[in-house]
């Protein structure tokens, strides 16, 4: 199978670019060097440097294009296989250098970047789907394949099965960057998140060792699921190499409804209920006024419904969607067309952020009991943040104990005098993400649905998780002692 190089936002020379955060501290010796190439290849290409040093971190991109970078590694390594990458890791454990996983680099967190050089560890060469259970309902596939080459796999087998994970980056990233960020696809409400997906990992550990856990068989009662423990873990605790995801026969039969509220938090409470009936409609997103007028043009506050299944299933679960939804006004089904047809746009952030204008979106997750509260709370903080021009939300990803809320700020501050612009970009960036989270962490909401945390979000770990952050960083200080797995991400600190 031939793999994509992933696509970026940014466009600039790399002989131009320059480090954001003082250089790198973590050199990568001549041993060292020696002893990676005997493993896999390697570069050192300026091209290659600059495109593992970033990620889609929408604040970098502005950076980019005033030709500088967060941070460069020393070296790209290219493992072809799970035992490449033990090998590799072992070696930079011997040598304490540090390693950042690297992949689709689709992540928004600053989660590739390597903050201390060292190694950018390249996983896109894991690109062997390895074996389809039909009767299981199982697929294996390495960790470095994206999206669309696995979807394209599964729908030439038979009648065609899938995975359902499609997040709106479906062709920036790989199976293993949606394992390591906890991601969502936009038919979750029906597929699940990518944990309710996997049900087996295969890891390679900072020492070398390799370990797989469970997917051998459903629903093992043998210790904690250590499967779930590596979900999230955004290469700080190891690297996942191959998973076992769920895989679903194509199905036969698609419906949609379009609807509109005179306020968000009607449309809330329908979803609510609808949820709460056991209906799972795949696609379930409510967005605001001000959404609703720049994707549907519609003034109002729209819902649309997506499902596909069996057709027994599909009628139940619609016929459970027109009752809750009977008191709202209802839309012709084009609205849910257009979104089909735009939902996978990426290009729209680089322009904004080029023109100095900073935009980004933060998607956190909350009970439904003070749903609506949380979100006017959020809203009204972003809004508070001098220079926020526009702040907005939709609700993407339901369950029946509450739902994903994400919203969007944009804003242009306002240098104070003398402040070099990016200064003033970072600064009232800082703000409008520190004043959510404040809402966020006091409401006990949690702070990122499906993006993660990477390096933007690290400082809201510790507050959000409480002394679980402690017994998070004993769990990886034991299995990463020389501390080199993506230092300074998911709330780690940095070696010093
Ligand atoms: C326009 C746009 C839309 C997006 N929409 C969605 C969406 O709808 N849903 C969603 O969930 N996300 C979305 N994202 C975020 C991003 O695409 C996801 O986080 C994705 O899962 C990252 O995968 P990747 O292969 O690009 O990983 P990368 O960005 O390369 O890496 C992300 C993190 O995972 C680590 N990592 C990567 N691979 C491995 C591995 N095999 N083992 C251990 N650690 C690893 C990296 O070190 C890094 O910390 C979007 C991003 C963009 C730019």
């Amino acid at each position: 199978m031939t793999q994509p190089t992933p696509p970026t936002p940014f466009d600039i020379a790399p002989e131009v670019l320059t480090e954001r955060f003082g250089g790198r501290r973590c050199e990568v010796t001549p041993g060292l060097r020696r002893a990676l190439d005997a493993i896999c290849p390697t570069s050192t290409d300026a091209g290659d440097l600059a495109e593992h040093a970033r990620d889609w971190w929408p604040i970098a991109i502005g950076w980019a294009a005033a030709g500088e970078v967060p941070a460069l590694p020393g070296l790209v390594v290219s493992p072809r296989n799970a035992d490449e990458v033990a090998a590799v890791l072992a070696a930079c454990t011997s040598a304490s250098v540090s390693v950042t996983p690297s992949a689709g680099r689709s992540g928004v967190c600053g989660g590739t970047i390597p903050l201390l050089g060292g190694v950018s560890l390249d996983l896109c060469g894991l690109n062997q789907i390895l074996e389809v259970d039909e009767e299981s309902l199982l697929v294996t596939v390495e960790a470095g394949v994206f999206g669309p080459d696995l979807e394209a796999h599964l729908g030439s087998i038979g009648e065609g099965y899938t995975v359902g994970h499609f997040p709106q980056s479906f062709a920036l990233a790989t199976v293993g960057g949606w394992l390591a960020c906890r991601g969502a696809g936009q038919y979750s409400t029906r597929y699940g998140k990518i944990e309710d997906m996997v049900v087996g990992l295969t890891v390679a550990l900072a020492d070398g060792r390799i370990i797989t856990t469970e997917g051998g068989a459903p629903r093992q009662a043998v210790g904690p699921n250590l499967t779930q423990f590596f979900v999230g873990s955004e290469g700080t605790l190891g690297v996942i190499t191959s998973a076992t995801l769920r895989i679903h026969p194509k199905p036969a039969a698609e419906a949609r409804r379009a609807a509109s509220f005179a306020t968000f938090g009607e449309g809330l409470e329908a979803i609510r209920r609808i949820l709460r009936r056991g209906a799972t409609p795949a696609v379930v997103r409510l967005y605001d006024e001000i959404e609703s007028k720049r994707t549907f043009e519609v003034d109002a506050n729209v819902l649309i419904v997506l499902d596909e299944a069996d057709p027994l299933l599909l009628d139940a679960t619609m016929a459970i969607v027109d009752e809750e939804i009977a008191q709202a006004t209802a839309l012709e089904d084009r609205h849910v067309a257009h979104w089909l047809e735009h939902r996978n746009n990426v290009d729209q952030l680089a322009p904004l952020w080029r023109n100095h204008i900073v935009v980004d979106t933060i998607e956190i997750a909350g009970r439904w009991r003070d749903l609506d509260q949380s979100c006017t709370a959020v809203l009204e903080a972003l809004r508070g943040v001098p220079g926020t021009m526009v702040a907005s939300v939709h609700e993407s990803h339901a369950y029946p104990d509450g739902a994903c809320l994400y919203f969007t700020f944009v804003g242009r501050p306002e240098p104070i005098e003398g402040e070099d612009p990016l200064a003033a970009e970072q600064r009232y960036y800082d703000a409008a993400w520190d004043a959510a989270n404040a809402v966020l962490i006091e409401r006990g909401c949690a702070i990122s649905h499906h993006h993660g945390i990477g390096y933007n979000r690290s400082r809201f770990v510790a507050p959000s998780l409480g002394a679980a952050a402690g017994v998070l960083a004993e769990l990886k200080a034991t299995l990463d002692p020389a501390g080199i797995m993506n230092p300074g991400k998911l709330g780690f600190a940095l070696p010093g």
